[in-house]
């Protein structure tokens, strides 16, 4: 049997529990079951991670994935908080900031989702657009709609047919869902933009002259169960971290 790779999926503060007073620390279920179906074995990692606990996560996971959730602090990137900023946990943005900045100069694998595509970014030094319907107006609506499942398609992606992602994927073209309602603009160093919106807004990005370092802005682990192109995704992020 293949060794089970170990991989450490952030997660999030959840308040949303009866026991208000009790908040938890959570990851979708799609995440965990992407990784799994993959052969990989998830943990579960929570937001409140500090500069003691980053060494200790570098020595013993194998992979790292950096999951979707809240927006990140602007001043984190040099922007003043405006109006139509969603909520921000600074808390969350210290723990994965500081373990990414650590974890890219490791050559470990990354797979990075969603907000997880932002955290990336902005740990190298990127910017973001804090809205795209104000920001960038001509845009397509990008952002999550409560009543749409996770896994209908919203719009298409154009990939780079020299990048890691389209060998990946075996693709140039595909069809994503989207919920997501900030996007990178200014990409961080050593970061390729390597997938396009048919509006120009960056849908993925990849580190240059590393083993596995890819992120997305839409949700490959809610499109897993039906797409074997999603599934090949997290294939190829496990078997990086199996050393394969
Ligand atoms: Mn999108």
């Amino acid at each position: 049997m293949p060794r089970h790779p170990l991989i450490g999926i952030t997660g999030r503060e959840d308040t949303s529990a009866r026991l208000h007073a009790a908040p938890m620390h959570a990851v979708g279920v799609t995440y965990t079951h992407a990784i799994q179906q993959a052969g990989g074995t998830p943990c579960i990692l929570p937001p409140t991670l500090t500069e003691e606990d980053w060494p200790v996560l570098i020595a013993r996971l194998d992979g790292l994935l950096l999951s979707g959730g809240e927006d990140i602090a602007p001043t984190l990137y040099g922007e003043t908080p405006q109006p139509w900023l969603g909520r921000v946990d600074e808390t969350r943005d210290h723990a994965e900031l500081g373990l990414v900045r650590l974890w890219v100069s490791t050559g470990k694998p990354l797979l990075a989702i969603c907000r997880g595509h932002q955290v990336l970014n902005v740990a190298l030094g990127g910017t973001l657009t804090q809205d795209i319907l104000t920001e960038v107006p001509e845009a397509l609506d990008h952002a999550y709609v409560p009543s749409r499942p996770m896994e209908r398609i919203v719009h298409q992606v154009t990939i780079m047919p020299d990048s890691h992602l389209a060998k990946v994927l075996g693709r140039t073209t595909l069809e994503v869902n989207s919920a997501h309602h900030q996007a990178v603009i200014q990409p961080g160093t050593g970061l390729r933009v390597v997938a396009y919106a048919p509006d120009g807004i960056n849908e993925a990005t990849e580190l240059v002259d590393h083993p596995f370092c890819i992120s997305v802005q839409w949700h490959p682990e809610a499109m897993a169960k039906t797409s074997e192109t999603m599934r090949s995704l997290f294939e190829a992020f496990v078997q990086h971290a199996r050393g394969d």
